[in-house]
C-alpha cells in the first residue's frame, strides 16, 4: 500500500510504522540496539548513521508529511538547521538569510560562521527585491523562515524559490511554526525544509528533536556531513516522536482554530493595542498567507495598550503559564522583549517592531472559553493594580 499518497491523518496515524511480526502489537517495537549485524556491505545499522529501524520509519513519516522523497531526524532542530546549511556551505560562500529568525538561528549564523570563512547578509524586508539586492556571486543558499517568530510576517514560498532558481542557489525554509500540516514549502518550488521537533511534531512539551526533509539527492549531501557531525536522536524519542505525531494533524487543526478564535476575541478588545495572526484578514500578508497555507497555525502574538504591563500581565495569569518553548497541547506566552530579545538594545528591538507590552501566545487545545476566562481576569488584575498605583 502507497501511504504516502493517502491523506494527512492517515500519514500521521500509519506511515512508516514498523510492523510487530512477533506479537502483531499496535505500535512499532523499539529497537535500542547500537550494534547490528552487517546485512550486507552496504548496510551498517548504527544510531549515528541514522538508519536504525525507528529511525527509518520515522523518516518515512516525516518525508511524506512533507511532500518529500527522504528525510533525516536530528537530536533538535538546531542540529537539524546547523547541519542543513554547513552541508551546502564551504568557506568562500555566501547566504542571505531573511531579516526576522529564529534566536537560535541567528546565533549560529552570527557567532560561528566566520570561523568558517562563510559569509552572509540580512535582507531589510521580505519582498523579492529585499532577497534580490543581497544576492552575490558566490551566494549558495537564501534562508527564510515563515510564519516568522514573534511577529508572525509571512514568506512568499513562490517568490524566494523563483529567485533561487533564477539564480542557481539552494533554497530553505525554517517550517516549524507551520508544521507540515500548514505548509508543505517544496510543493512551492522550496528545497529544503527544517523542523524543530521539539515544537508540533512533538506537541507535549517533553521531546527534543529536529527533522530535514528534501530530495533524495540533496538528503545524501545531509547526511555525508550528518554522520560526521553525529546530531542523531536517540530511538526511545525516535519512538515517543513517532507517537506523538498520529496526533499532530488533529492536535494542529484544533491549535489553527483555536488561533482564530482568540485573535478575534483579542483584535476585539479595548485593551489590546494590536494582534499579529496570518489568519486574520487584517494582517498585511494575510493575502500571501492563504495563498500558501493550509491553516494559519496555533501561533500570535498582540501587544497590550502601553500603560499596561506586560509582566504583571503574564503573572496574573492562571491557566496559561509562561514558557520559552511553544506548540504544546498547553497555551503558553512569552513576553520577548524580556526573554529572547532582550539581548538586543530598546532601539533595535523598535526597529524590529517588538513593543515592551508584545506578549507571544502559543495556543493550545484547551476551550477557548477558558482561555478567555483567564485573560480576562488577569487583564482586570493588572487594570486595578495600576488605579492602586497612580
Ligand atoms: C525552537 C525552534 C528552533 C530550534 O529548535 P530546538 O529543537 O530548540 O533546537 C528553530 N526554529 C524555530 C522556529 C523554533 O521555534
Amino acid at each position: 500500500m502507497d501511504q504516502d499518497k493517502k491523506g494527512l491523518n492517515t500519514v500521521c496515524t500509519h506511515t512508516g510504522q514498523l510492523e510487530d511480526k512477533t506479537y502483531k502489537g499496535a505500535v512499532s517495537p523499539l529497537y535500542m540496539g547500537t550494534s547490528y549485524a552487517f546485512e550486507d556491505v552496504d548496510v551498517k545499522r548504527y544510531p549515528r548513521y541514522f538508519n536504525t529501524p525507528n529511525q527509518i520509519g520515522l523518516a518515512k513519516k516525516i518525508a511524506a508529511l512533507e511532500k518529500a522523497e527522504a528525510a533525516l531526524i536530528f537530536g533538535s532542530g538546531m542540529a537539524a538547521i546547523s547541519t542543513s546549511l554547513l552541508a551546502f556551505l564551504r568557506a568562500g560562500d555566501h547566504i542571505v538569510l531573511q531579516k526576522t529568525l529564529y534566536g537560535g538561528t541567528y546565533n549560529l549564523v552570527t557567532e560561528e560562521f566566520e570561523k568558517f570563512g562563510i559569509s552572509y547578509s540580512f535582507t531589510e524586508g521580505l519582498k523579492a527585491a529585499h532577497f534580490e539586492e543581497k544576492i552575490q556571486d558566490n551566494t549558495k543558499v537564501i534562508y527564510i523562515e515563515t510564519p516568522s517568530n514573534p511577529l508572525l510576517t509571512i514568506t512568499d514560498l513562490k517568490i524566494v524559490s523563483n529567485i533561487c532558481k533564477k539564480h542557481g542557489i539552494v533554497s530553505m525554509i525554517d517550517n516549524t511554526f507551520a508544521s507540515p500540516v500548514n505548509q508543505n514549502p517544496l510543493d512551492f518550488g522550496i528545497d529544503i525544509t527544517i523542523h524543530s521537533a521539539t515544537k508540533y511534531m512533538g506537541g507535549h512539551s517533553d521531546i527534543c528533536a529536529g527533522a530535514v526533509a528534501s530530495s533524495e539527492k540533496n538528503m545524501q549531501r545531509i547526511f555525508h556531513l550528518a554522520k560526521n557531525l553525529g546530531g542523531s536522536l536517540s530511538d526511545y524519542t525516535v519512538w515517543l516522536l513517532e507517537r506523538s505525531i498520529k496526533t499532530m494533524g488533529i492536535r494542529v487543526k484544533a491549535q489553527n482554530e483555536n488561533a482564530l478564535r482568540m485573535a478575534q476575541y483579542l483584535l476585539d478588545h479595548k485593551d489590546i493595542e494590536t494582534v499579529y495572526y496570518p489568519g486574520l484578514p487584517s494582517h498585511p500578508d494575510h493575502e500571501i498567507a492563504k495563498s500558501q497555507m493550509k491553516g494559519y497555525g496555533g501561533m500570535l502574538s498582540f501587544e497590550l495598550k502601553p500603560e499596561l504591563s506586560a509582566s504583571r500581565f503574564q503573572k496574573s495569569l492562571r491557566l496559561i503559564k509562561p514558557s520559552m518553548s511553544l506548540a504544546g497541547v498547553e497555551s503558553t506566552t512569552l513576553t520577548p522583549a524580556l526573554t529572547s530579545h532582550s539581548l538586543l538594545s530598546a532601539e533595535e528591538r523598535k526597529r524590529q517592531g517588538i513593543a515592551d507590552g508584545l506578549i507571544r501566545f502559543s495556543v493550545g487545545i484547551e476551550e477557548t472559553e477558558d482561555l478567555i476566562q483567564d485573560i480576562e481576569q488577569a487583564l482586570k488584575k493588572v487594570k486595578e493594580e495600576r488605579e492602586q498605583s497612580v
